[in-house]
Order: C-alpha cells, then sequence, then structure tokens
C-alpha cells in the first residue's frame, strides 16, 4: 500500500487506526487476486444488479452450483424492473434446489423497493442498502465495493477466518465482539484504489489457500510473512469456534398421494419454514398406514392403496426433520379438491412447481422405479 493510499485510509471516515504490522496486505492482497481470481459469471461483467443477485445466491451456497443458478435467473429476470414484476411460481422454479427461499421472496421485495424508493437504481451508499429487505452488512459492503468502488468492507466468513488467523485472534469469532474487531480491523485496511478487488481477494484467499475445516496452505500463501497465526504455528488451530446450538428433531410423514399419473400437493402457508411453497402433504410424528389413509380420507379423497416409500431426512438451519413416505393411491377425486391443494400430471408438476429440496427423496419417486 502507498503512503498516499495509506492517508487516504486513515482520513476515511471514523475509521480505527491502520495497523502498521498490516501496512503490506493490501497491496499484496489485490495483486494475488489479479493474478489468481477465478473466472466466475458475476466477476466477468460487474453491475450493482449481478453483484447483488451472485451475493444473495452465494450465501450457504458453493460456488459451482451458483454459476448455472446465476445465468439462468439473469435470463428471466434480467433488471431490477424485471424482478420486481416477478411471478412467484417461476421465481421458486428458478431458485429450486438452491434451498433457502426467503433469499428469493426477499430479493423480490427488495426490487420492489428500489423501484419504489430509489427510482429502479440500487443504491451504493450502505445505510441506504442495508434498509433493504434481505440486505446484511456483508452483502451491502460487497455492492459498495465491488460494484460502486466504494472504500468498504465486505466481511464473510473467509475474510473472518482469513483475519482471525493473521492476527492470531484467541476470541471466538462467532462472538459479536471479536467480528466487530475483526471487521474494524478489515475496514481499516480497505485501500481506496482498489476496495473492490481487496475485498474480493480476501475472500478469495479464504476459499482457495486460508481454507476453512482443514489446515491452510500457507506455503502458497501471498501474506505469509505477516500472519502471526503461521508465524507461532497454530493456523490449523484457528479461528476459535464456539459450539452451535444443535438443531432441534422433527418427526414428519409425508404422503405422495397420486391418482393415474397425477400427484397430490399442497401450498405451504404465506409466512414461517418454506413460506408460500408447494409440497407434498405432510403431518407431524411418524405415522403408521392407517393413520396415513386416515389423513387422505380427512381430505376428501379415497384410497385405494399404500405402500411405504421409505425414510428420508433433510437438514433446515436450525431444525431437522426425519421423514418417512407413503404412496397412496386413490380414486379419481369425484370433487373439487380443499383450498391449497392441487393435483398436476406429473410433467406439469416437474416443470412448473418448485417443490422444496427437504422432499427430494419423495420428488425423485416420482420418475424412478419403486424400490
Ligand atoms: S499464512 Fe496461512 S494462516 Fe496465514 S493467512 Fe495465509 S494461508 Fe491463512
Amino acid at each position: 500500500m502507498t503512503d498516499e493510499n495509506r492517508r487516504k485510509t486513515e482520513k476515511n471516515g471514523d475509521r480505527p487506526p491502520f495497523d502498521p504490522a498490516l501496512s503490506d496486505l493490501p497491496e499484496r492482497i489485490v495483486g494475488w487476486y489479479r493474478e489468481n481470481r477465478r473466472r466466475l459469471p458475476w466477476r466477468e461483467e460487474v453491475s450493482p444488479y449481478r453483484t447483488l443477485i451472485s451475493e444473495i445466491m452465494l450465501q450457504q451456497t458453493r460456488v459451482e452450483t451458483v454459476k448455472p443458478y446465476f445465468e439462468r435467473f439473469l435470463s428471466a429476470f434480467p433488471d431490477v424492473a424485471s424482478l420486481a414484476d416477478a411471478n412467484d411460481e417461476l421465481l421458486y422454479k428458478l431458485w429450486e434446489g438452491l434451498g433457502y427461499y426467503s433469499r428469493a421472496r426477499n430479493l423480490k421485495r427488495c426490487a420492489h423497493e428500489v423501484v419504489d424508493r430509489f427510482g429502479g437504481v440500487i443504491p451504493s451508499e450502505q445505510k441506504d442498502l442495508l434498509s433493504l429487505p434481505g440486505i446484511g452488512p456483508y452483502t451491502a459492503g460487497a455492492i459498495a465495493a465491488f460494484a460502486y468502488d466504494r472504500p468498504v468492507a465486505a466481511v464473510d466468513g473467509n475474510v473472518l477466518r482469513v483475519t482471525a488467523r493473521v492476527t492470531a485472534e484467541p476470541g471466538d469469532i462467532l462472538a459479536p465482539a471479536v467480528r466487530n474487531k475483526l471487521t474494524a480491523l478489515t475496514s481499516s485496511l480497505v485501500p481506496t484504489d482498489a476496495p473492490g478487488d481487496f475485498g474480493q481477494g480476501m475472500i478469495e484467499l479464504g476459499a482457495l489457500i486460508c481454507l476453512p475445516n482443514r489446515p491452510p496452505k500457507c506455503e502458497l500463501c501471498p501474506i505469509r510473512d505477516l500472519c502471526r497465526a503461521n508465524a507461532e504455528g497454530i493456523a490449523d488451530r484457528l479461528p476459535v469456534r464456539g459450539k452451535k446450538p444443535e438443531r432441534k428433531l422433527e418427526y414428519r410423514t409425508v404422503l405422495l398421494v397420486r391418482s393415474g399419473t397425477s400427484t397430490l400437493l399442497h401450498k405451504r402457508p404465506a409466512r414461517g419454514l418454506l413460506a408460500g411453497l408447494w409440497e407434498f402433504p405432510n403431518f407431524s410424528g411418524g405415522l403408521d398406514e392407517k393413520e396415513a389413509l386416515d389423513a387422505v380420507r380427512a381430505l376428501g379423497l379415497d384410497p385405494v392403496r399404500v405402500r411405504p416409500l421409505g425414510e428420508a431426512k433433510h437438514l433446515f438451519t436450525h431444525i431437522e426433520w426425519r421423514m418417512t413416505g407413503y404412496l397412496i393411491s386413490v380414486a379419481d377425486p369425484d370433487r373439487p379438491l380443499p383450498d391449497g391443494y392441487e393435483m398436476p400430471e406429473t410433467d406439469d408438476l416437474l416443470s412448473r412447481f418448485a417443490i422444496p429440496s427437504a422432499f427430494a427423496a419423495y420428488t425423485r419417486s416420482l420418475t424412478s422405479p419403486l424400490p
């Protein structure tokens, strides 16, 4: 980092003092990033909208998984206005398999507000970005730095890990005080002449070199001589991370209720887990065959055959579902289905309805031979 840039950095807002021991770090990160960065669709052509979509998709999701979703999403919704007007069924269908559907819902709400409050232009100021649905400090920093070249930090899990190792941070990185300290340090290092490349470089270093849950590749690291964890030989023991709370276990019974090649679907309530998505009817607890048949009769349908579909499980952030499934054949319904239910043909179901991946094991059984 040049003296000139350092002066600019120190003058910028209320930043904490620059740590002289790390004075070379920004320039090294930027240089390394420019040489070694992965070519990713959202990096080849940068805009605030593309950064918004890619950063929201990348939350909790691997880069390789996101790539095709990103391209398809941008084809269907090329700009803020088209996303604000998105048809919900298409939005969820394009998100199907990415999980955490609240991200898709929030993206649409965010686009709405950008149209209503900012004339369709994604704002560049962090305080404005933070006022939008689904945008937290990291995403606000990423849009401001990557797309608008604002000298702000974008601190995700990768950056926390890198800075915790560089400073040999002994505290728990999940603790707010430690996160705040490492975020302040990162903010103080952002160079005004390359904030985007610095921010992306820190993330890229964490993704490719300073690895999570494995020993870091310190021998390849551009800042190894600045790194205290490396000097002290403790890099593979950092960062310190407290125990996460255990997931709550829930047992559920999932019913594939079929008449010919049509399958019963239910729309979930507009709020709560998997809000507004379609699902196979499912019930709390592990029902036996008789209870499963009674549940189908309670929907006004006439079951003629039942067979077990086996067990499956799905992990949400705070909940684990342990599921057991039944395939239940019913006679052709002779009256309308209850509100919130539909019975599409298999082709229609697979092409038009977004079924959450929690039900993937049972969705697969629609197209594969039963055991
Ligand atoms: S030297 Fe090792 S521990 Fe330190 S930042 Fe680089 S990869 Fe991470």
